[in-house]
């Protein structure tokens, strides 16, 4: 075939082709370009999830008579002249070919009234295109603003229209784009309808970003929202940078979702899929939320358009930041001081009708034998064994407590009180003590005090070890459900991180007569070297004594105590070394593994579910609660305790 010019059509459908990929990215264009106008109120009619209409009407600007041809042509915009304007770019639109590459797939009407200078129009005017028959400019009936009409989209590309979904999964990915958009611009009123129902109305808030976000989130979800904000002063060194701004909403870590898909990341008023910024908000929630589960959040950050490129990407989901480490920065500053300055605690809220009717039959599962004893003072009944709860029943009691009704939880409060109340720490508690010493002694990281008795004062707190797994106590004014494993793994991953990270003092351990010889596979062998930095931070002394035989020298003297075996551990650092986890290339990359190995030194130590604690035992875990940051959850995010309130005991008894 000769080298031949493309027709002005073709041109503008193969644009066509990069941005309107289905109808939401009409809805895209056409919402952006209102928003550009000024508009306050933006109405998104849409029938047969957009491909028989997307009626889109606003009250911005307008376009003047004389320009609405030229609005539809490719390459022509209001927004930008020159190439300073380019590098600094306020609007969303600045291409000019929105309008051009819609009229090239659809049929397309304009209907504009314009004000100019404060000086609205007498009559609006009006244009229609289709392909590239472009009609005269004629004068039609119309309030202030523009509405844009795009009917049968893809008509005339067939392979496009083949790709369109059901018009409910069309009308989804509408509907989702709206409250994206949206929530950067609560001083907007929105409107949206899908075939004759209106389905979302969202009034104008000019006042509140949060009500917006919340209105969009969900009002459920308000009181998990923590807001965040950080304004980080124009910098001297960054010639011409004039800071940013960041303003948020942070999830709690039981909002929580699987996907990202509840990430709302906004550059100055762009909605934007940025990887670094991802990473920012998921490494905010490190340690206080599972690897797997990503956060619930809203960041806005506005700074100057000089430092962003959005002319990088076909549908500007994606930009460039001239300085990406330094957004990364503050992002996951002002989301994670406001985390840690939070009670990250989990409330046991009741949540109504999900439980069985008062007088339904249910008992609460606690053993009839501590009702039995009476239970109102004293350790007598219950102190041989303490009274306990089948272990079936522990998952049922939590998951009873977040079903209950608010009558009924008085039952069960009550009913755990007088447990409680007899199981205040008394006398004759001595020999328990002497037995307990083994796995705590030293005053190691995250080690429990409890081999000499001196050291023990009874708390005055009560507490109840429940089958050997949870801790069930009280603080100044809740009720409060321990996982002791999750607490101590949090306590001893906080303490062994200020030691080996915050002090950069390596652990202690201990030389051993005999070395542990581990078999390692050959890539493992191989990377027993660069380990080296890693294992001396920790206390691991190993060497190679064979091609694939490692001898371990020394271990920590911490992990002894807890009894983790010297083997044991080292074999499955070498997995996880050969899993990629450690790397250890420069010192970011070292810290980030000293973290990982923290971690997994702190579960291995940490006590189990089934692990019998004694009185001095539980009373030296709870207080750690109290004085380790970030105690609400362990490493891996999960709580370490559910707390339920006595105001709400309160209001649900009727007092
Ligand atoms: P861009 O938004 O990149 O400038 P478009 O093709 O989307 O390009 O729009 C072309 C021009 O039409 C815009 O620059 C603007 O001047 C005008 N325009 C489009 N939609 C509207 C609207 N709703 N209100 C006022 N002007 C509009
Ligand atoms: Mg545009």
């Amino acid at each position: 075939m000769p080298i031949r010019k493309l027709s002005l059509l073709l041109i503008n459908q193969i644009a066509a082709g990069e941005v309107i990929e289905r109808p939401a990215s009409v809805v895209k264009e056409l919402v952006e370009n209102s928003l550009d106008a000024g508009a306050r109120r933006v109405d998104v009619v849409v029938e047969e999830g957009g491909s028989r209409l997307i009626r889109i009407s606003d009250d911005g600007c307008g376009i003047p008579p004389d320009e609405l041809p030229l609005a539809l042509s490719p390459h022509a915009t209001s927004k930008i002249q020159t190439a300073e304007d380019l590098a600094a770019i306020a609007t969303l639109g600045f291409r000019g070919e929105a309008l051009a590459s819609i009229a090239s797939v659809s049929r397309l009407r304009i209907t504009s009234r314009a004000t100019a200078d404060g000086v609205t129009a007498e009559a609006a005017a009006m244009i229609e295109a289709t392909g590239d028959q472009v009609s005269d400019v004629a004068p039609a009936a119309g309030a202030p603003g523009t509405v844009m009409e795009v009917r049968d989209l893809f008509f005339n590309t067939p392979a496009r229209r083949k790709f369109m979904r059901a018009a409910s999964t069309e009308f989804g990915h509408i509907h989702d784009y709206l409250l994206r958009i949206a929530m950067v611009n609560p001083h907007v009123a929105f409107r949206l309808e899908h075939n004759g129902r209106s389905v979302r109305e969202l009034p104008a808030c000019p006042q509140n970003r949060r009500q917006r976000c919340v209105d969009i989130l969900g009002g459920e979800v308000d009181e998990g929202l923590l807001e965040f904000e950080h304004i980080d002063p124009p910098s001297a060194e960054r010639s011409g940078a004039s800071g940013a701004r960041i303003w948020g909403l942070a999830g709690l870590p039981p909002l929580a979702r699987a996907t990202s898909k509840f990430q709302y990341v906004y550059v100055n008023g762009r909605s934007v899929k940025d990887r670094n910024l991802q990473h920012a908000v998921k490494e905010a929630y490190r340690g206080l939320m599972p690897p797997d589960k990503q956060p619930t959040a809203v960041v806005m950050i506005d700074m100057d358009p000089h430092e962003v490129d959005v002319n990088v990407h076909p549908t500007k989901a994606e930009v460039r930041f001239r300085n990406p480490q330094q957004v990364h920065g503050l992002v996951l500053t002002a989301m994670r001081r406001e985390l840690l300055a939070s009670d990250l605690t989990p409330n046991v809220a009741p949540a109504p009708g999900s439980f069985p009717a008062p007088g339904s039959g249910f008992r609460f599962p606690i053993s009839d034998s501590s009702s039995a004893s009476g239970g109102t003072s004293g350790g007598g009944g219950a102190s041989g064994g303490k009274s306990e709860i089948p272990p079936e029943d522990v998952t049922a009691f939590v998951d009873y407590f977040k079903r209950m009704a608010p009558a009924q939880k008085g039952f069960v409060y009550s009913e755990v009180k007088k447990q409680l109340e007899s199981q205040t720490p008394a006398d004759g508690e001595t020999s328990k003590l002497e037995t307990s010493g083994g796995g705590f002694r030293g005053e190691l990281p995250g080690g429990l005090p409890g081999g000499a008795l001196g050291q023990y004062i009874p708390a005055p707190t009560p507490m109840l070890q429940v089958r050997n797994s949870f801790v069930v106590t009280q603080d100044d004014d809740a009720l409060l459900i321990v996982d002791q494993h999750a607490l101590h793994e949090r306590v001893m991953f906080e303490e062994l991180s200020q030691r080996i990270l915050g002090q950069g003092r390596p652990l202690e351990s201990q030389r051993l007569l005999m070395p542990v010889v581990v078999e390692a596979s050959a890539k493992q062998a191989a990377m027993v070297e660069e380990l080296t930095p890693l294992l001396e931070r920790i206390g691991i002394e190993a060497a190679m004594i064979g091609p694939q035989r490692v001898a371990v020298h020394a271990f920590p003297t911490f992990l002894f105590e807890r009894h983790v075996e010297a083997d044991d551990f080292m074999r499955d650092l070498l997995d996880k070394a050969e899993e990629g986890k450690f790397d250890t290339a420069d010192a970011n990359a070292l810290e980030e593994a000293l973290h990982k190995v923290i971690d997994m030194m702190s579960c291995k130590a940490a006590v189990k579910a089934g692990d019998k604690l004694s009185d001095a035992e539980l009373a030296a875990l709870l207080a750690k609660r109290e004085s380790v940051e970030r105690s609400s959850n362990c490493p891996h995010g999960r709580p370490t305790t559910l707390r339920l309130s006595l105001k709400d005991l309160e209001r649900q008894f009727g007092r």
